[in-house]
């Protein structure tokens, strides 16, 4: 086995090379100002448009719904502290999850710094967030529930819709932290009740350093930088034109072929599954069985060091992670797999393996025989 098998597309994607091509203009010849009124400023102004308009018709949205941004951390960050602040004088209480991204959970810890309470509501042991315990947890004083579309770590597909609906009916404003889920399941801003959502475009292919909060139409939400008049006032700092580009190519191919990816990912990863179930003993399966991610699978050996399968991975050039990525380089469980309740003599073995679209049988193959190898050498 000497070409490296990338099995860790939640982290980060490859981007495409027709993205690259798609940008490689923005960053030479193409390099105005979209402020500016000149030629190559207006024909940077239009590109960011069309990307708007693009995306917008991704989410079933308007255009206007759409603001740039520099990443899916900026997006939650603003989200949050901003629906915290621009409806503190109503309340002060916000609901979120115990498996929340960390630009979500640190948002709501600055959050509580400064006075403000929050319910952090814990998953049943497939990783949902039932509705009814966010039914429970609303307060006369709640200002916004923000629980994310899928997670990161364990693939779960949270009931955003009746969590939302719940939070319609009590005039909450309902956030979702769509990184993971945007460009890789179908998402409708005209059927699903959020009102802002995040995402980034280094998970769908696209280039680091870009990414977009969805706003409705109508929410009260204060700039998150200030500065220029960019967005909309909403948020400043010159485009990043080339960024903004890339997004857009890598948002068209994704959606693209969405509905035949969905399923080829799917096949593969229930594929994947059912072999590591059948030809490794003691393993548990991360998450909700089918309401997942097509591309996600969390596996947890019992009796192993999840960090030492996965340099012994590595050997095998597949690349593959523990948790998310910002808690790589940590020993310790990762707060989602405690949050579910892995029992403690599986919760240290756990890896998580993401596909792609481009990924082969041969590859999930090979990954199989890779994890039956070392799993029974750092068992015996
Ligand atoms: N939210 C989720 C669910 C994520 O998985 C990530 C990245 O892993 C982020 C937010 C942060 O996105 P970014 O890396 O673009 O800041």
């Amino acid at each position: 086995m000497n070409r490296q098998i990338y099995l860790d597309n939640a982290a980060t994607t490859q981007m495409s090379e027709a993205v690259r091509q798609e940008m490689e203009p923005y960053l030479a010849e193409n390099f105005g100002n979209a402020s500016t009124s000149y030629a190559i400023g207006t024909e940077a102004k239009a590109a960011v448009t069309k990307v708007r308009e693009l995306i917008a018709e991704t989410l079933h949205a308007k255009p206007d719904e759409i603001y740039f941004t520099s990443c899916g951390s900026e997006s939650d960050n603003w989200a949050v502290k901003g629906i915290a602040g621009a409806y503190k004088t109503k309340g002060r209480h916000i609901i979120t999850s115990a498996i929340e991204h960390h630009a979500v959970l640190n948002s709501c810890e600055y959050l509580q710094k400064l006075g403000y309470r929050v319910t952090y509501l814990k998953p049943d042991g497939n990783g949902i967030i039932a509705p009814e315990e966010v039914r429970q947890a609303i307060c006369a004083d709640t200002t916004l529930i923000s629980v994310m579309f899928a997670n990161n770590e364990v693939g779960t597909i949270e009931p955003v819709t009746q969590i939302g609906k719940l939070a319609k009916e009590r005039q909450i404003i309902f956030h979702t932290d769509a990184v993971q889920a945007y460009a890789q399941i179908p998402i409708s801003a005209a059927q699903m009740p959020f009102d802002l959502l995040s995402a980034s475009a280094h998970k769908f292919h696209g280039p680091k350093g870009v990414g977009f909060l969805y706003i409705r139409e109508g929410t009260q939400i204060p700039s998150f930088i200030h500065g220029g008049g960019q967005e909309g006032g909403r948020r400043a700092g010159t485009e990043n034109v080339a960024g903004i580009v890339g997004m857009g190519k890598a948002a068209e191919l994704a959606f693209k072929n969405m509905r035949s990816r969905m399923q080829r990912e799917t096949m593969l990863r229930n594929y994947l599954m059912e072999r590591v179930m059948h030809e490794i003993p003691e393993v548990r399966i991360n998450g909700h069985r089918t309401k997942r991610l097509p591309g996600n699978i969390s596996f947890s050996f019992r009796g192993v060091e999840g960090s030492a399968l996965l340099i012994l991975l590595e050997e095998d050039q597949i690349c593959a992670s523990g948790g998310s990525a910002c808690n790589t380089g940590e020993s310790r469980i990762s707060y989602v797999i405690e949050a579910l309740d892995v029992p403690e003599e599986y919760a240290p073995g756990t890896v998580r393996l993401t596909l792609s679209g481009e990924t082969t049988k041969e590859e999930i193959d090979a990954a199989v025989e890779s994890l039956k190898r070392n799993v029974d050498r750092l068992r015996n």
